[in-house]
Order: C-alpha cells, then sequence, then structure tokens
C-alpha cells in the first residue's frame, strides 16, 4: 500500500497540482478567481483545462463530466469522452475551456417543480472553480452548479454558494466594525458526520422493501435489539473492517478527510466523521461519500443502508451537521479568544446563532424534515421536531450575567461587560454532553443533529447561512448608525440575549416535560414534515430568502413542490410495496402453513385418539390473523385508490398520504410483524430482522 500522504489527494487536481502544471501567470489568475470570485478569462480557461486533461490521462481518464446536484438529492453525471477527430482520420484528446466552464446538459428529466417546461429543455452547468476537479472511475469530474436557460436555480449547489455569499457580505461588515481590515472573505465550515448500516448483500437481495423503499416495511423485533448496549464503540468485525478501511483509501484518494470511524448504537450500525472544511467542499464531498459507501459495500458483498430508519425497534441513522464561521486568515468566529475584543466578537457571533436559530426555527425544521426522517424526530432516539439550542450551563450563565449586568458567579463579583470583560474559561468539554439537543454548541462550533443520513447537507447549511446572514445583517445596520460601538454593541447583546433566550433549553430534549415547556415559550412543535412544509412558502421564508439573493420567489415555489411531491412519491411506493409483498410473499406463506397444518390434522384422524390441541390452536390463529392480513392489505390498496386525484393542491395531496395511506400501512405491518412470529421459519420468506442485523 502505498504511504497515506501520497494516496491523499492523488485523484484530485489540487493547489500541487496546479502549481506544477500551470505557468506562473495562470496560476495566479485562477487562485484570484477561487479567492474573490471573479471572472475567469477564456485563455486561462483553456489554459487550465488542457492542463487539467494531460493530468486526468496521465492517471487513465478517458472522459470528463460536469458533476452536479439535481433535486433528487443524487449526484449526476453525464460522460464525454475525449476524442476528438483529425483530418487524417486518428483522434487526438481534447478538452477545452469552454467545455471546462460550461455544459449544457439536457434538463427534462430532472425534478425542476414546474420551473422548465420541457419545450425549453436546456439547462447549464457552470463550474465550481472553489471545488477541486477529481477523477472517479476513469472520468474526470467537474464540480458544477446547475440553472435552468433563464438562469433559475435546478441544483442544491448554485443556492447553497449564494448562502454562503450571503453570510460572507454581512459577516464582513460586522468585522469592518470590529476594526478587521486583514480578513477579506469569511466562509461557513461543516464537518458532517454520517451514519449507516451495513447488511449482507445476499440478504439484501431477498427484501424487495429495502431494494424499493431502501427500509424494511415489514419485521418483527428480534430476541435481542439494541438494549445491552454493547455496540457503540465496540470492537470492529473483520469484514466491516475491511470495507471501513478501504472506504477510508479511496476517499483520501479524492482527498476528503475521512478521520474517525466507529460502531454506533445499533447493531449493524456505524459511524464516520471527516474533519471539517469550507461548506460547499463539505457538500461535495459528503455526496461522494455516500456514493463510496454504497460502490465499496457492494464489492464486499454487503449492502450499506443510508435510510433515516431501515430497522423498526433500533435506532435510525442521522447526520450530525458541525458548522462554524471563519475568516480566510483562518479565525473561527464562534471560537471564544482570550482578550476582551476577542470575547465581544464571539459573543456578538454567538448570540446571532442564536436569534437566527429562533427567529427561524420553522425552516430549520423544513430542512430537516423528510417522510424517512419523519420516523426519527421526536422519537426518543434522535432530538425532538422542536428547536432548541443548547449552550452549556457556564455560557448560559455568562449570557445571563450580560442580560443582567450581574457577575456571572459567586466567584467573579464584577458585572460581565461586553467589551471590557474577559470571559471566564469553561471548559470545552463540559458544553458537548447534551446529546438530545437538536442544536448544540460544542465549544467552537455549533452541532445541528436533525438531519437525515440520506440528506444532503446543502438544504440545512443554505438556511443555517440565511438566517445567520439575515441576523448579522440586523445587527449591522444597528451599529453601522452608532457613534459608539461598544456602548450600542453591549445593548444590542442585551436586547438579543433578552428577545431569543427562550430557544435556550440545556435539558433533556427527550422527556415529555420538554414539549409542555417548549410551549409555554411558544416554540414551533411541527411535528412531521407535511406540518412543517407550508412554512417553506410562508411570507417570512420567502423575504428572507429573496431579500439575500439565495432563492427567487418562483424558486422557493418550485422548491415546495419537488419536496411535497416527493413526500407523496415516497409513501406511494412504500404502500405500493408493502401490498405486493403481503400479496406474494406473506399471504402464500400463511397458506402453505395452513395447509401444512390441515394435512396433519387429517393424517391425526386417522390414527383416532392423538390430541391435537396444538395444532388446532395454531391453525385456529394463523386462520384469523391471515384474514386480518387480507384485510389490512384490501384496506390499503383501497386508500392508494381512493387517492386524491393530481387536481388536488399537492400539500392536500401529502396530508391524506399521511393521515391515510401511512395509517393503513402501519396497521397492515402490525398483524404481518404478529404472523411472523408464528409461521414456520421455513414458510416466511423473508429474512428475519435476526439475521439482517447480526449475520455481519
Ligand atoms: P466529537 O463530536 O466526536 O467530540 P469533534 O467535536 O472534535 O468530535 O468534531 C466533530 C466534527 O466537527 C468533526 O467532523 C470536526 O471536523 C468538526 N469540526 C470541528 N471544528 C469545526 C469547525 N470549526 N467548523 C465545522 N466543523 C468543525
Ligand atoms: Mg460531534
Amino acid at each position: 500500500m502505498k504511504r497515506i500522504p501520497e494516496m491523499f489527494g492523488s485523484m484530485v487536481f489540487n493547489e500541487t497540482v496546479m502549481q506544477e502544471r500551470l505557468s506562473k501567470e495562470v496560476y495566479k489568475a485562477l487562485r484570484t478567481t477561487m479567492r474573490l470570485g471573479t471572472h475567469l478569462e477564456l485563455d486561462i480557461a483553456n489554459a487550465v483545462a488542457n492542463a487539467m486533461k494531460e493530468w486526468a490521462v496521465e492517471k487513465g481518464a478517458t472522459h470528463f463530466t460536469h458533476w452536479f446536484q439535481p433535486m433528487t438529492g443524487q449526484t449526476a453525471e453525464k460522460h464525454d469522452s475525449f476524442i476528438s477527430p483529425t483530418k487524417d482520420g486518428k483522434i487526438i484528446m481534447e478538452f477545452s475551456g469552454k467545455e471546462l466552464v460550461r455544459g449544457e446538459p439536457d434538463a427534462s428529466s430532472f425534478p425542476s417543480g414546474g420551473l422548465r417546461c420541457t419545450f425549453e429543455a436546456r439547462g447549464y452547468t457552470v463550474w465550481d472553480i472553489t471545488s477541486y476537479a477529481f477523477i472517479k472511475d476513469g472520468t474526470l469530474c467537474i464540480p458544477t452548479a446547475f440553472c435552468s436557460y433563464s438562469g433559475e436555480a435546478l441544483d442544491k449547489k448554485t443556492p447553497l454558494l449564494r448562502s454562503m455569499e450571503a453570510i460572507n457580505k454581512q459577516a464582513m461588515r460586522i468585522l469592518k466594525l470590529f476594526g478587521n481590515d486583514t480578513a477579506k472573505r469569511v466562509a461557513t465550515t461543516v464537518g458532517p458526520e454520517q451514519e449507516y448500516f451495513l447488511i449482507d448483500k445476499e440478504l439484501f437481495a431477498k427484501r424487495p422493501d429495502l431494494i424499493y423503499t431502501g427500509r424494511t416495511l415489514f419485521g418483527a423485533c428480534p430476541p435481542k435489539g439494541q438494549e445491552m448496549e454493547d455496540h457503540y464503540f465496540g470492537n470492529i468485525k473483520p469484514r466491516v473492517a475491511a470495507f471501513m478501511a478501504e472506504l477510508d483509501e479511496e476517499l483520501w484518494k479524492l482527498g476528503i478527510l475521512a478521520k474517525t470511524k466507529h460502531n454506533e448504537v445499533a447493531p449493524a450500525q456505524h459511524e464516520m466523521a471527516p474533519i471539517f472544511s469550507t461548506t460547499n467542499i463539505a457538500t461535495d464531498h459528503n455526496q461522494l461519500t455516500m456514493e463510496l459507501m454504497k460502490k465499496i459495500a457492494d464489492k464486499h458483498n454487503l449492502a450499506c443502508l443510508l435510510h433515516e430508519k431501515p430497522f423498526a425497534g433500533v435506532n435510525g441513522s442521522g447526520k450530525h451537521n458541525n458548522w462554524s464561521i471563519s475568516t480566510d486568515t483562518g479565525v473561527n468566529l464562534l471560537e471564544p479568544g482570550e482578550t476582551p475584543y476577542e470575547n465581544a466578537q464571539f459573543i456578538l457571533f454567538l448570540v446571532a446563532v442564536v436569534k437566527a436559530v429562533d427567529d427561524y426555527q420553522n425552516l430549520l425544521r423544513i430542512s430537516a424534515g423528510s417522510a424517512g426522517n419523519d420516523h426519527r424526530l421526536g422519537a426518543n432516539e434522535a432530538p425532538p421536531a422542536i428547536i432548541s439550542i443548547f449552550l452549556g450551563d457556564e455560557l448560559t450563565a455568562i449570557l445571563e450575567a450580560i442580560e443582567k449586568n450581574a457577575a456571572y458567579s459567586a466567584a467573579s463579583n464584577k458585572p460581565m461587560e461586553i467589551g471590557v470583560s474577559v470571559l471566564p474559561h469553561f471548559p470545552k468539554d463540559a458544553t458537548d454532553r447534551n446529546r438530545t439537543s437538536p442544536f448544540a454548541f460544542t465549544g467552537n462550533k455549533f452541532e445541528f443533529r436533525m438531519l437525515g443520513s440520506t440528506f444532503s447537507i446543502s438544504g440545512p447549511n443554505i438556511v443555517l447561512n440565511t438566517a445567520v446572514a439575515e441576523t448579522l445583517r440586523v445587527f449591522a445596520d444597528k451599529l453601522e448608525a452608532n457613534e459608539n460601538f461598544y456602548s450600542a454593541l453591549a445593548v444590542l447583546v442585551k436586547e438579543t440575549i433578552e428577545a431569543h433566550k427562550r430557544i435556550i433549553f440545556n435539558g433533556n430534549n427527550y422527556s415529555d416535560d420538554w414539549v409542555d415547556e417548549a410551549k409555554k415559550r411558544g416554540l414551533s412543535n411541527l411535528k412531521t414534515v407535511v406540518d412543517a412544509l407550508p412554512e417553506f412558502v410562508s411570507k417570512k421564508s420567502v423575504s428572507l430568502f429573496t431579500s439575500h439573493g439565495v432563492f427567487t420567489e418562483t424558486e422557493i415555489h418550485s422548491r415546495y413542490e419537488i419536496l411535497t411531491e416527493g413526500y407523496c412519491k415516497t409513501i406511494n411506493i412504500e404502500a405500493l410495496t408493502m401490498a405486493e409483498m403481503s400479496k406474494n410473499l406473506l399471504i402464500p406463506a400463511c397458506v402453505a402453513y395452513q395447509n401444512e397444518l390441515l394435512k396433519l390434522l387429517t393424517r391425526k384422524k386417522d390414527f383416532g385418539e392423538l390430541s391435537s390441541k396444538m395444532e388446532t390452536a395454531l391453525l385456529a390463529k394463523i386462520t384469523k390473523l391471515s384474514d386480518c392480513l387480507w384485510t389490512k392489505t384490501e384496506r390499503l390498496e383501497d386508500a392508494l385508490l381512493k387517492r386524491n386525484n393530481q387536481d388536488e393542491e399537492i400539500i392536500t395531496q401529502a396530508k391524506y398520504f399521511r393521515e391515510t395511506v401511512f395509517a393503513a400501512m402501519t396497521e397492515l405491518r402490525i398483524v404481518a410483524d404478529e404472523l411472523e412470529t408464528i409461521v414456520a421459519k421455513k414458510h416466511w420468506p423473508l429474512p428475519s430482522y435476526g439475521e439482517l442485523l447480526y449475520s455481519v
């Protein structure tokens, strides 16, 4: 095996490669564009494209693609080879600056939420220069944003980049007020921790529910689940370790900073955490990570499940979005400093996040909402659907002291004064103990813990960046209008704490008391994604996103359509799969077992005196449950047939799916799972939970 430092980034057209392969002028021009977002001249683009192609061909690449992130939540790629014919009937390998910078894929088969009619099917992709090109499976991949011909975003990257620009602009205003003129840009950083399950591929192939929907729609609880708490951080089994080793290696080649791997709470559940990077790059990398997890699992005869809730009764999978703001000079703006000046700046950014999360809690809720994540949020394994912030006791006490103009502890008798007082040292570890909080401050960053494991992290970060940008805008407007900066700052911080402290909660978010308490505080509790979605098209949401140029109103409506329709489609596919499995697999199994019991009963009669108490009772029970299974299956099919027609508003359809179709699915499952516990194993056609969770 190659040494890791050599292997790291070996498939990436990164700084080192650029410096090696580009002339000084070209490199300088490209760097300027990367850093400041200025226009890239065509001759520079041509030179870069040529160097990229040479490098890629040396590494065995034959094709290139504009790699983008449409609204499906997956990534998309269309491969073009480098070949170009010459007059003498031969070919040369070519790649032009135009091809590098811009592509024109047919956009008509990607979800657009009514944004684009088929007669204007063209969309275009534009190189995201801040994310390095890389080679995957013999193809040079250019990370791009994807827009309609009229300029509307059709992807998850364009608005993410716009939101990063928005927070950059507002944060820079704040830094200027603090007298900082060395920083040229501010960017948000993200480290996404990714959870997943690994099961045996052969067993996976026997479960139509896993194949079609990513989760088990049936399955009785095994005798052993996660109650022994023996899996978390447990030793890693050889097959899983081999998978993890190959995953690390492939991620490293792509310059992805894979750092931590361990077993998670549920049996067969694991986690991978990278070292954080700039948000758009972290987003690209997380998409690649999910893709590679599936691909490498397959090579190891495993199936990687990324669904939020593949198994009922044990924990599902999420994604923790560790988020912070940092300057291009490397200063983390959420890192408490040593001096009163640094502290004042830290406190300002901290309360900006507090205000943003309080003001835009509904949007954050939506950003973590999906049919899959509905199984987790509020189910005592993941944070509830109620958004709150954990700051830890020390930091909360400090904010209280600032608000009340009081000493922050008995030990320090001076009042906390912004710009004058030095923050007391609070131990970083103590801030990270509350695992039930949806949004926790962990010493020098916030951890947004509600995301589902399949999510693109783009959506939640768009909301977070824009909401904080808006708060910083409000702050900057106020502070810039004031002569005496520090006294204005002190008032602003105090007022903000007063107005938004209701969102701070350091207790147990899983408790019922919190639900009551949150209600008293006036916090939202949007239990399912269907309850939450209409907030996305609310006046407040439209005003936030349009004022910062992150989404146009049309884009918001199109996304709302896509998300709501996506919910309906997901439940529809799950319902159809359940009905089919019930009729084609489960009912025949019940028939076979009944038949066997009946045969035995008939034969026993020939023997006269033998008891047939057990067979009679068992047969009666199975007959009764089978009848019930039949009825519930018919009821589910009925619910699907009676489904409102397409004229109905999409949100009305979504409500029907949740209230009627999903309810019918739940009832059907209860009967099927009970049957699984009494039908002979040889007749039951699906691998059990026990087999799925314990066979690797
Ligand atoms: P743990 O949560 O396991 O204690 P850490 O808190 O050290 O581990 O880190 C968790 C994740 O947070 C990692 O992906 C790490 O890279 C990321 N992280 C650390 N600092 C920052 C930051 N400034 N911005 C964004 N993410 C960060
Ligand atoms: Mg963490």
